[in-house]
């Protein structure tokens, strides 16, 4: 979709087309997310700060717990920073306190943070609720381990489109090692589920395969192969595996490191899936380049890069030690708000408009795609040396991270005069700053 918006992005044109079609479009529940992608192009081309488009992609973390502890997981720094971390398990409720603008969006995302969206007991009644009122397109990432049978019956009947199963080890071992639960229970679970839907000669749930490659799974995508076949699995997508805060932050499992080896592995992985006929993606590898350096320079931005996320997205993430709240935001780089979502509501455009034209989305629609007056973390965001960075040296890439984000929000509240609204609070640093991470890392070592 982002090519979409790259093409109205300089075409008037196409923009006002777009615009009366939007205007004219009846207002049918199943037709309300296309009249709401023709008002956001008209809003990105005309570059608006407030608008009355509603989000086109909505992303809800439906609980904060999971029953796994991968390696490769922030879990473990959340664990250690939050202890007794809140559950935090949404219902129909909340869905219908958000129903004005989920009712709009044409995608609905479950995930976001350390957590495992089927412990939440309320799931399947989302999907039937959403499905049947507004035919969203939805996806969940998930590890499969709690996808019961009846769960998967109800994503079939209500033709749920994407299962995105974390799979990231396919040996008993391999998986136990990395991922910490029992691969032949997610098995199992896929099992079933195909055979479900090869009975009901159902296409979806779609389930694809998130497989992110690093060392210690390097020699796991034979196994990983074989069982996407026997799930009818779409697709194996073949991510680079990314350091962070975690257990193997100081393995050097990134093939960031050693880039020769692991583009050489990639190759073996792409001509082994096209002997067996594994439909991968990316179609073609995608290469790690040669690491030249992580010296830090805040300039060496591609200003070039476009972003449409202030229009596009939201995101309501984690909250780990606070009941009944979500962090909000728009990209995986900042939190924006803490939203106490049992204290405010959303059912009208005057509401809604109080957290997504706020003067925090407002400065980023005005900030994000300009060079001289770009805002602090989109200039962190958009450097070219951050990705290389977060895998090889998980401190500095969340220390300049921290800083980008602190910078954000004095620069808005320099410029931008905002009042408090109940039930959202603008944040001033990163809620999940890594200096409480190593203050509490530290804590640990010296009891
Ligand atoms: S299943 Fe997902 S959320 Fe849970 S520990 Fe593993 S990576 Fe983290
Ligand atoms: S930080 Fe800015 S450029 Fe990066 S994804 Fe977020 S909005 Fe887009």
């Amino acid at each position: 979709m982002k090519k979409l918006f790259e093409q109205f992005y300089n075409n008037k044109v196409l923009s006002i087309a777009a615009k009366i079609c939007g205007a004219l479009m009846p207002r049918i529940n199943n037709l309300k997310k296309y009249k709401n992608i023709l008002k956001t192009v008209s809003s990105i081309n005309a570059q608006k700060l407030k608008i009355t488009s509603n989000p086109i992609s909505i992303r809800i973390a439906p609980i904060c717990v999971c029953n796994y502890s991968c390696q490769f997981c922030e879990i473990h720094k959340d664990n250690l920073l939050y202890p007794n971390r809140s559950r935090n398990e949404i219902d129909l409720e909340f869905i219908h306190n958000y129903e004005f603008f989920l009712s709009t969006a044409y995608f609905l995302n479950f995930y976001g943070g350390s957590e495992e969206p089927l412990l939440n007991k309320n799931f399947g009644n989302f999907v039937q609720y959403i499905k049947q009122k507004y035919g969203t397109k939805m996806t969940v990432i998930t590890n499969a381990s709690m996808l019961n049978k009846n769960l998967s019956d109800i994503l079939i009947n209500h033709k749920f489109d994407t299962l995105l199963v974390s799979y990231h080890a396919a040996s008993k071992e391999g998986y136990k090692m990395l991922m910490t639960g029992k691969v032949e229970r997610v098995n199992q679970n896929l099992n079933y589920l195909k055979n479900q839907k090869n009975r009901l000669a159902q296409k979806k749930p779609v389930v694809q395969f998130n497989f992110a490659l690093q060392r210690l799974n390097a020699k796991e995508y034979p196994l990983i192969f074989k069982n996407s076949k026997k799930f009818d699995v779409s697709k194996v997508i073949v991510n680079k595996y990314y350091g962070g805060r975690n257990l193997l932050q100081d393995k050097n499992v990134a093939y960031d490191y050693d880039t020769e080896e692991g583009n050489q592995l990639l190759d073996e992985i792409y001509a082994h899936a096209k002997q067996k006929n594994i439909n991968l993606h990316p179609k073609k590898p995608s290469y790690w380049s040669k690491l030249t350096s992580t010296d830090w320079s805040p300039e060496n931005f591609v200003a070039s890069k476009k972003c449409f996320l202030p229009w596009t997205d939201l995101h309501f993430n984690p909250v780990l030690d606070d009941n009944n709240c979500h962090y909000v935001g728009i990209c995986n780089r900042i939190e924006l708000f803490k939203i106490a979502y049992d204290k405010i509501q959303f059912r009208t455009q005057e509401q809604f408009n109080l957290l997504w034209n706020h003067a925090a989305l407002q400065y980023l629609r005005n900030t994000v795609n300009t060079i001289d007056t770009i805002n602090p973390i989109c200039k962190y965001c958009k450097n070219v040396n951050r990705e290389t960075l977060r895998n090889v040296d998980a401190q500095k890439y969340a220390e300049i991270r921290d800083i980008a984000v602190q910078n954000f929000f004095k620069e808005l509240r320099r410029l931008y005069r905002f009042d408090e609204i109940k039930g959202i609070t603008v944040l001033e640093e990163n809620p999940n700053n890594d200096a409480h991470y190593r203050d509490a890392l530290k804590a640990k070592s010296e009891n």
